[in-house]
């Protein structure tokens, strides 16, 4: 990598809106002028309160809507020509139930125009990479939570995108599940074992946040705006019991309120 795709950010957000009409008022100004950067080799996280836009920012980023005003580039290009290189997982893991876990994340190659030759080996590599092999025929009503969200990140990995955006991806799982996948991720990503080379990740747990990420980004509401951002130190440690740890934790709770 040059020194100059280093410097440029992988996905630049400048002075993005969204508005939606309001019948009988003003327009609910959900996004107001939102400002984000998101550099290779960085997990990126988002917290904020319910409502305040976290959800519409990741959907404008990944191009699933056009926001009323402002821009999205990817490596300085207009979003519209580049969203192959995102891909995004879903709260409530967004997976189709009439469809096999195969055909899941083979889906997620025929929406990205991958011939058909190419879809089967592809889908068997992502879904082994995220521990489901044996779960190729299942439904997902025949899977637990934390299995339906490795579906929906094979679904995700397996268009190889350099960009993965993740919208409270664990927050409907229980604790030990969450940790274990959080641990899965953050293993993938510290050996390279995929292609990404930046997480956007919205949640609402600052632990959680302080565990993965490289640098928070608080998200205020009405609008919703980046109102604040702590890097997080390199030896911070990432342990729960840790009082540096907490006292992080604690720091961002101040704030955040
Ligand atoms: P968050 O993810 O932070 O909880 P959302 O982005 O889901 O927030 O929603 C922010 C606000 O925008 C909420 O008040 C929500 O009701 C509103 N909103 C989201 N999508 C739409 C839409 N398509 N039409 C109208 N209002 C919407
Ligand atoms: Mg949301």
């Amino acid at each position: 990598m040059t020194l100059h795709t280093c410097l440029r950010p992988l996905i630049d957000v400048r002075g993005l809106s969204q508005h939606y009409p309001k019948a009988g008022s003003e327009p609910l100004r959900v996004l107001d002028h939102v400002d984000l950067q998101l550099r290779a080799g960085e997990i990126v996280g988002l917290l904020g309160r319910s409502g305040s836009g976290k959800s519409t920012l990741l959907r404008a980023i990944a191009g699933l809507i056009r926001p009323s005003a402002g821009k999205v580039e990817f490596l300085g290009t207009p979003l519209s020509r580049a969203p192959a290189d995102i891909a995004m997982v879903f709260q409530s893991f967004a997976l189709f139930p009439w469809l096999t876990v195969l055909q899941n994340v083979e889906l997620g190659l025929e929406a990205r125009g991958v011939a058909p030759a190419q879809r089967r080996p592809r889908a068997l590599a992502a879904i082994d990479l995220i521990g489901l092999d044996g779960y190729e025929s299942a439904y997902p009503k025949e899977l637990s939570g934390g299995m339906r969200q490795r579906v929906g990140l094979a679904r995700a990995l397996v268009v190889e995108p350099k960009v993965l955006l993740m919208d409270e991806p664990f927050s409907a799982l229980d604790v030990l599940t969450a940790q274990t996948l959080r641990g899965d991720l953050l293993d993938l990503w510290a050996e390279r074992r995929m292609p990404i080379e930046a997480i956007l990740m919205v949640t609402h747990n600052i632990e959680e946040a302080v565990l993965m990420c490289d640098r928070i980004l608080i998200f205020g509401s009405h609008p919703g705006r980046v109102v604040d951002e702590i890097q997080v130190p390199l030896a911070q440690p990432r342990d729960r019991f840790d009082p540096a740890f907490r006292g992080l934790v604690d720091a961002i709770y101040e704030r955040m309120t």
